[in-house]
């Protein structure tokens, strides 16, 4: 590993200050992933801006009924808080589905977003990736690509996001907000991450230095009755090889709202807007439910190892929605 220099900031504006000065820089949170990344020689910054003791650890429901959780916040604690569990099960169940309990209890909401993919390729120093060295091409477009994506790739990358909150948050039209030089901003959780087109290397519409302060989850009401379904190799510590964050909410059975968003099937959170659109206002029906996933699926383009997450992520739907709706019945 390389050696790198460690620092604390004071507050927001000295880290952001920090990243800024320094473009090999980076930030360190729960280090769940960044570590592992380092130890691999994939990461190598000379400065660890270190962001967990700021001021960034709490979850509040704000006058406007939303939910404000800050970007340190562990996974474990947003999991267990009792309005995640009560208003938004589809965020628990999602963070408790993701890694082992030591991780959750170590991992971070705003590393946990901006995570790396776990793509073996990237993870391999001695293999082409323009993820991790522009220019160099992409071993897993013609490689081993069964875990990788079928929506939204392209010729230079065909990687995954890896969170699972991220899919829960796109589904619940989640805010980011983010501290930057001059500045703060927000970002809609699904403008936060871009395709891969030309540029894989750029994973996030973040300016260099920015970061990410905390995440604000509107009021759903319907979210009360949501569900997150992850398919994975084993049933647990595993990333997905498929997933869905559903949130239904049926009006005498026919569907008033619906949020859906895909996790492991393309470079960004994917959310189902062509799916959603299938099925609102329409009595609903597990048959349904499938002809909305096959709208969606139009687009996905499967690569030589993975056509079976098609089906896959439209057997998930299916199952996701008719369990909400035996529910709501
Ligand atoms: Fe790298 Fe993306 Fe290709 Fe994986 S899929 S090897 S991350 S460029």
């Amino acid at each position: 590993m390389r050696a790198f220099r460690y620092r604390r900031p004071a507050d927001v504006d000295e880290a952001v200050a920090l990243l800024d000065a320094d473009p090999e820089a980076a930030y360190l949170a729960g280090g769940t992933n960044l570590v592992d990344l380092m130890k691999l020689g994939v990461q190598r910054p000379d400065l660890l801006v270190d962001v967990t003791r700021l001021p960034l650890d709490t979850v509040e429901t704000l006058p406007d009924g939303s939910l404000r959780v800050g970007a340190t916040v562990r996974n474990s604690d947003l999991a267990a808080h009792p309005v995640v569990r009560r208003n938004y099960p589809v965020l628990a169940r999602a963070l408790l589905a993701a890694a082992s309990g030591q991780v959750r209890n170590m991992a971070t909401t705003g590393g946990n977003l901006l995570q790396r993919t776990r793509c073996v390729y990237f993870q391999d120093t001695g293999k082409a990736c323009n993820k991790r060295e522009p220019g160099t091409g992409c071993a897993a477009r013609h490689g081993q690509n069964r875990d990788l994506a079928i929506l939204g790739w392209s010729e230079q990358c065909v990687a995954t996001h890896p969170s699972d909150l991220a899919v829960a948050l796109a589904a619940l039209d989640a805010v980011v907000e983010v501290a930057e030089v001059g500045g703060t901003r927000e970002v809609p959780l699904v403008e936060l991450y871009r395709s891969p087109g030309e540029h894989p290397e750029q994973e996030t519409t973040l300016p260099r230095g920015a970061l990410v302060t905390a995440v604000r989850i509107p009021p759903l009401p319907a979210a009360g009755r949501s569900a997150y379904l992850k398919v994975r190799d084993r049933a647990s510590f595993a990333f997905a090889v498929g997933a869905v964050a559903a949130v239904l909410d049926l009006d005498a059975g026919v569907v008033r709202d619906v949020r859906l968003a895909y996790g492991a099937v393309a470079h960004r959170p994917w959310r189902a807007l062509r799916a959603e659109a299938e099925l609102r206002g329409r009595p609903f029906t597990p048959e349904l439910a499938g002809r909305a996933a096959d709208v969606e699926l139009e687009a996905a383009v499967p690569l030589a190892h993975n056509a079976f997450k098609v089906p896959l992520v439209r057997a998930i739907t299916v199952r996701a929605l008719t369990q909400l709706a035996e529910a709501a019945a």
